[in-house]
């Protein structure tokens, strides 16, 4: 961080629209409210930073920090315990306006706050008896407090290189049963925050001996980024999303207690199955680097992007008409995405998941391409290094690519879901 943008962007002032009017989208005060706190930070601050945690693929603690000071730390956290108690609607509006201007802690971002909102509110409407709910609730206690308190930051790394994080087969990352909790082995690929995140959210197969790995025994464990047998390897430097600091994560005999876990045995595979928007959580940076796209060609169409010189281009019906194109992309996948995270809940109809699916690829794939006509409208000066745009074209290119729900795996479901029925086969 240079001194001269952590100094100059708190004193900006905000000017930015919101993404979703409250009033047109029926959102409440408290919704606005939360929305707000992050768009202002997002506007007035790390707009500023984005540029140097791309260009040297450093991850954007300075932004954690004020995210923590806004208890954006604890969007997801219920009020009861400290946090602003957001549901899965509220999160992904406010995730979008934080994308809006920088993708990597939007994205980053998401996989701290899932460790949140799948242990909170999505637990809370999966099925537990009793004594298991009880214990959840005494776990999950203790990591939202280290959140709230001392702001730690947990990652959410899956990805193993194979089909386990695609939802086809069990992870391979194995914890055997000890006394007082686990030993973990194995390894993660394209792990978010590594080397900067306090805890790994790691997904992982709990094996007896002899016992063959199954989907139904994964466990979804905390493990402190601190704790021996962990460590951090190899490069990060991709074309985009290079703040997002994804390297790979190893674990080697490392013992893992009790209470690390974040959802009880057999509750992750019970949300896999019965909530499944709960895998749509990275789509709300790209609804942001969507908006983040049109909103620059509007800007620079007017003479109005910062730094450079006040030539107006509006007066070109080429430009016009481009911008109308654009303008009709972003209000499909606006309507879209925002039906499907408002529909987010257990159970979800066949419809409602095939939608989601819908949403996720209009998103993902739809923020590129805006990003695509964006440059093409706006034109060869707009690419250069001193603007966001070509930022936010390398950003949203990454967003097909993440698993569970890639583009790919969004086409080969709805195309397989919406021909068959549960059980139906052509025997
Ligand atoms: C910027 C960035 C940040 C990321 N951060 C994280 C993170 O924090 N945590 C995390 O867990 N992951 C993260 N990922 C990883 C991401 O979710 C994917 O796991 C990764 O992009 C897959 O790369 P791959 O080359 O192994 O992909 P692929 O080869 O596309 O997929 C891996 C495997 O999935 C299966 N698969 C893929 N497509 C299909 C298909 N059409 N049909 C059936 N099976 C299929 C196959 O077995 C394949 O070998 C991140 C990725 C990026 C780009």
């Amino acid at each position: 961080m240079t001194q001269l943008a952590a100094q100059a962007a708190p004193q900006a002032v905000a000017s930015d629209a919101p993404m979703f009017e409250q009033e047109a989208f029926r959102l409440t005060d408290e919704q606005a409210e939360i929305m707000a706190r992050a768009r202002k930070l997002g506007e007035t601050v790390f707009a500023g930073r984005a540029a140097e945690f791309d260009r040297d693929a450093t991850f954007p603690t300075a932004n954690y920090k004020d995210l923590h000071r806004a208890g954006l730390l604890g969007i997801c956290i219920p009020k009861s315990l400290g946090g602003l108690g957001a549901d899965y609607q509220t999160y992904s509006l406010t995730a979008a306006e934080i994308g809006r201007y920088c993708g990597a802690t939007a994205l980053t971002w998401n996989m701290h706050v899932c460790s949140t909102l799948w242990s909170g509110p999505l637990a809370d409407d999966l099925e537990m008896d009793a004594e298991t709910r009880a214990t959840h609730n005494a776990r999950r206690e203790i990591h939202y407090r280290r959140i709230l308190k001392d702001g730690a930051i947990y990652a959410q790394p899956f990805s193993e290189g194979g089909a386990a994080a695609a939802g086809t087969v069990a992870f391979g990352t194995e914890a055997k049963p000890v006394k007082g909790g686990w030993i973990v082995n194995g390894k993660k690929i394209f792990a978010s925050l590594a080397g900067h995140a306090n805890y790994y959210g790691v997904l992982c197969t709990e094996t007896e001996e002899g016992e063959k790995a199954s989907r139904r025994n994964t466990l979804y464990l905390a493990i402190p980024a601190n704790s021996e047998g962990v460590s951090v390897v190899g490069d990060w430097d991709p074309l985009g999303m290079r703040g997002t600091v994804s390297r790979t994560l190893l674990f080697k005999d490392v013992f893992v207690p009790q209470d690390a876990a974040l959802m009880p045995r057999g509750v992750y595979y019970q949300a896999a199955m019965r909530w499944p928007h709960m895998f749509m959580t990275l789509s709300p940076t790209y609804m942001g680097l969507a908006q983040a796209a049109y909103d620059f060609t509007v800007k620079y169409l007017r003479g109005e992007v910062p730094g450079m010189p006040p030539v107006k281009r509006r007066m070109y019906p080429t430009k016009q008409i481009a911008l109308a194109e654009m303008h009709v992309k972003l209000q499909q996948i606006k309507a879209t995405w925002f039906q499907a995270v408002t529909e987010a809940r257990a159970n979800p109809s066949k419809d409602q998941v095939l939608r989601a699916y819908a949403a996720q690829f209009t998103t993902m794939e739809g923020a590129n391409d805006l990003a695509r006509l964006a440059i093409r409208t706006c034109g060869g000066q707009s690419m250069l290094k001193t603007l966001p745009l070509e930022r936010i074209y390398r950003d949203s290119r990454c967003g097909s690519l993440m698993l569970p729900w890639t583009a790919e795996l969004c086409l080969d479901r709805i195309g397989r879901e919406a021909l068959y029925n549960p059980g139906e086969t052509d025997e």
